[in-house]
């Protein structure tokens, strides 16, 4: 039942290598948008699950079967979302790609021709693409009456200048699309968006949002755009991740493969799948195990994921040529005060100064008050901003 002032819904699907995660937003009359509903499907060992929240978080479905294969993973995850439209009028659908290459900087409705296009970009992100784009593919030929507008991870950081996105290689490399895009997009938009609503000010100057989750880069923002940002030609650059290696030396990649014998998918694997927190530690990729861990090697994965968060706060800092504001966000950003303190307590001749109690409690803002710098704590929700770009894309 669609309630009062209300004009539709806006479905969200970020569809990744063994989920798929979705919500549900009403779009009021006036344009604004709440999450009515949120949840995943999930593929593990077992076979599916099947989990939906509503917009209190609280549980209002949670089921398993064996059943595997993606169409039909798929086909049962629509249907359940028919029901849990409740009858609203269904505005369009909105995905997450990873990827958008060089020509692709906004978002853009589906047609056959654009997915067409997206399908070449899938060499530039293949442990990712093929995934974003399977529902989409599904969806067009299942239910082609339905809207369908692709977001894209990289076009944030189209605002970057050219000096910030050239890799030092032959030029003709750079021509073929070699060079650094940047991701997390979405988020750091509405980091940006929000901080803009918040403290106005500090989005108008030098800010650095850091999006610490599993996947974990850091943006340098000036008057709320990107200028430059950890990541590069794929997800895999700068910061140390939940299982990815974060920035390594192209040497010693030459050298796994030349003199460890590595193929190029065990190469991938372990850069991947086998690296980051988990590859330092040999314990976890979660931080919050690690922190709870008493082995040496658990802190010294902690250690290192601190240290090279600092260094690249000094190396954007200086593109920014200085800094207001400081904002983190994602699982660890958002819920991990200790990793908060460690890195703050370290950027104290930028002008940071982390006011403890504060930080404890989870407050929205962390710093002191004779802070140079500012310091937030900003939730992110991708989900709303792809919806916030259905809606506010035109109809072709
Ligand atoms: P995300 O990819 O944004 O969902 O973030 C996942 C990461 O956030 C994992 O490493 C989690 O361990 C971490 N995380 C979530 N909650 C906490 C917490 N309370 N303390 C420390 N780390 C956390």
């Amino acid at each position: 039942m669609s309630g009062a002032g209300e004009t539709g819904a806006i479905l969200t699907l970020n569809a990744g290598s063994s989920s798929i995660k979705f919500a549900i937003f009403d779009v009021a009359t006036d344009g604004a948008l709440r999450a009515w509903r949120r949840g995943e499907l999930r593929e593990d060992g077992a076979g599916q699950r099947f989990r939906v929240k509503g917009a209190d978080g609280e549980l209002l479905a949670d089921e398993a079967w064996a059943q595997s294969g993606f169409e039909a993973s798929l086909e049962h995850l629509l249907a359940r979302l028919d029901g849990e439209l409740h009858g609203r009028h269904l505005a369009g659908i909105g995905h997450r790609v990873v990827h958008g290459g060089a020509g692709h900087r906004t978002p853009e409705e589906v047609t056959p021709e654009l997915l067409d296009l997206l399908g070449s970009l899938a060499e530039l992100a293949p442990l990712h693409v093929p995934h974003n784009l399977a529902p989409i593919r599904e969806i067009a030929r299942t239910r082609p009456g339905i809207r369908q507008v692709v977001c894209f991870d990289t076009a944030f950081h189209r605002t970057m200048p050219a000096v910030a996105t050239r890799f030092a290689l032959p030029r003709e490399f750079e021509r073929r699309g070699i060079r650094r895009y940047g991701f997390h997009g979405l988020s750091y938009e509405y980091v940006s968006r929000r901080l803009a609503v918040v403290s106005p000010q500090v989005h108008g100057g030098r800010v650095i949002a850091a999006h610490l989750g599993n996947g974990a880069s850091m943006c340098g923002l000036r008057g709320g755009e990107s200028l430059d940002t950890t990541m590069g030609f794929t997800a895999l650059d700068g910061l140390v991740m939940g299982t990815r290696c974060g920035a390594l030396d192209p040497g010693a990649l030459l050298h796994l493969m030349r003199w460890e014998g590595l193929s190029i998918d065990e190469t991938e694997r372990l850069l991947y799948t086998r690296a980051g927190l988990l590859g330092l530690s040999g314990i976890s990729n979660d931080m919050r195990v690690l922190l709870e861990r008493a082995e040496p090697a658990a802190a010294e994965a902690v250690e290192v994921f601190v240290h090279r968060i600092v260094r690249e706060t000094g190396a954007l800092a200086s593109v920014l040529g200085g800094l207001d504001g400081f904002v983190f966000t994602a699982g660890i950003g958002e819920n991990a005060p200790e990793i908060r303190e460690r890195i703050c307590a370290r950027l104290g001749w930028l002008g940071v100064r982390l006011d403890p109690a504060a930080n404890a409690a989870g407050a929205q803002v962390i710093s002191a008050a004779d802070s140079v710098v500012e310091v937030r704590v900003i939730p992110t929700d991708e989900e709303a901003m792809i919806a916030e770009h259905v809606r506010d894309l035109p109809a072709s």
